[in-house]
């Protein structure tokens, strides 16, 4: 066969990487003039590892993930810290990551920190989360941990993720699937995720694949034996294209998608991402890896991530690395910001976490922002998911929105390139 993709994040080099193995001749295209998507990295003259450009870490249940990196034959690169998540509430920062934790989590009573501990643990048994996408977490969630704990500890974590306008309408086999997954340790890759991104590319290509960078797809059109693709350097035709790319991105440059299966994509809701990076000279927390924030009045952003609190500073020619992160929706003013005017909105929330911070200790900043970042999993999600196989013969869509319950990340991205390769491949022979 003779596949074309679009967007080479890991969905797309995944499947690029199957497709290859098994003798097909691959073209991956890429927008960006960098291959990885949302978890890319970038670096810094005087670091030897690459950094996220937004924070990334696996669980150490990320199965698929972890199976890909083993057959990569670089297993002794992945290694898994115990890194401290904790919560920020009025003035201080707690510690939140084991049982212990819950329970000294002092803002709540004890009776209502045993009962989180309860529902948790709850949630960690359960495994047919089918009935709960018909129940919104927001509602659940409430009525399980008590108006108290709720209001504190999951009501600020799903506006932070979903912001005012969707927070209420998540839906509960989501929440379910977040608690169900999680560890404390959690997973990194020598050199960072981009050192990952290279290793694929690079076996994609020695099994005879091309991966051109700086390369968009403006148009997706029928042609005689598949698909035409319009590119900025002329025309390519493949029997089969599997786009990776936003549910919108699909759309627009897909005008014969017939109407009923456009409006599934059309429907599907999503919230961007917005952060901003901070190498500094001297750390801003005292072991904090990643502090949840409590988003709104004074606190700007969702989540205060010190990465050097997690990986070594030595790996980052000493720079402490801080990100501050938040989920925006698409179209939000920030995402027309410069890095000077987003410090400048996040300095308040910055100084909740460290009042002495001063921005003399900023040695380099950086922004990154992309609009298409985290689906909205409403009620019946499962229901909203439009099929792999699109009504336009040969055009597969694997994506984000399509990882379900599970919160979208690389693990869930390996998976999907994987299983959309083999429904390529099981369609073209029949089978
Ligand atoms: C803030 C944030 C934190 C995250 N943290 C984690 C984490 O800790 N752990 C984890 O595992 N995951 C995390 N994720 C999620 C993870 O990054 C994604 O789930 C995963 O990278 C998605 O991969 P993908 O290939 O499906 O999509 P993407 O990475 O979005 O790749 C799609 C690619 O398609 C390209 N493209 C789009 N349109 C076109 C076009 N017309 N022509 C050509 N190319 C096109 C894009 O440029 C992009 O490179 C995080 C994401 C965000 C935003």
């Amino acid at each position: 066969m003779n596949v074309g993709i679009i967007g080479a994040g890991i969905t797309g080099l995944t499947a690029a990487y199957d497709l290859t193995r098994q003798g097909h001749q691959v073209t991956v295209y890429e927008a960006r003039p960098y291959a990885g998507g949302l978890a890319a990295g970038f670096s810094d003259p005087h670091w030897d590892w690459s950094l996220e450009r937004f924070y990334h870490h696996w669980f150490a249940s990320d199965q698929d993930a972890i199976g890909l990196i083993e057959e990569l034959g670089a297993r002794e690169q992945l290694f898994f810290p115990r890194p401290t998540t904790s919560i920020y509430h009025e003035g201080r920062i707690h510690p939140f990551d084991s049982a212990i934790r819950v329970l000294q989590f002092t803002p709540i009573s004890l009776v209502d920190r045993l009962r989180v501990g309860l529902v948790t643990l709850y949630l960690r048994l359960l495994r047919n989360w089918h009935p709960l996408e018909k129940l919104t977490a927001a509602e659940w969630t409430r009525r399980a941990v008590g108006d108290r704990a709720y209001e504190v500890l999951w009501k600020p974590l799903l506006i932070s993720k979903f912001g005012q306008d969707h927070y209420q309408n998540v839906n509960m086999a989501w929440f379910w699937a977040r608690l169900h997954k999680r560890t404390p340790r959690l997973g990194y890759f020598v050199g960072g995720f981009q050192a990952l991104v290279d290793l694929l590319v690079q076996r994609v290509e020695a099994q005879g694949g091309a991966v051109r960078l700086d390369a968009p797809v403006r148009g997706i059109h029928r042609a005689a034996a598949g698909l035409r693709l319009e590119l900025r350097g002329g025309d390519r035709e493949h029997c089969a294209v599997i786009a990776t790319c936003s549910p919108q991105a699909l759309r627009e440059r897909t005008p014969e998608l017939p109407a009923d299966y456009a409006a599934r994509l059309d429907a599907l809701k999503s919230m961007g991402a917005v952060v901003l990076v901070l190498a500094l000279k001297q750390r801003l927390t005292q072991g904090h890896y990643w502090i949840n924030m409590p988003k709104g009045g004074d606190i700007p952003f969702m989540g205060l991530v010190e990465h050097t609190n997690y990986i070594p500073p030595d790996h980052y020619g000493g720079d402490h690395i801080v990100y501050c992160g938040d989920y925006l929706a698409p179209g939000h003013p920030y995402f027309d910001y410069d890095k000077e005017q987003l410090l400048a909105e996040y300095l308040p929330g910055i100084r909740k976490v460290n009042p002495g911070f001063r921005t003399d200790w900023i040695r380099a900043s950086w922004m990154f922002a992309e609009q298409y970042a985290q689906p909205v999993p409403v009620l019946h999600h499962s229901q909203n998911i439009p099929s792999h196989e699109t009504p336009l013969p040969g055009l597969w869509l694997a994506n984000m929105s399509q990882v379900y319950p599970w919160d979208r990340g690389t693990n869930y991205a390996v998976e999907l390139g994987r299983q959309v390769a083999q429904m390529v491949v099981a369609d073209a022979q029949g089978t």
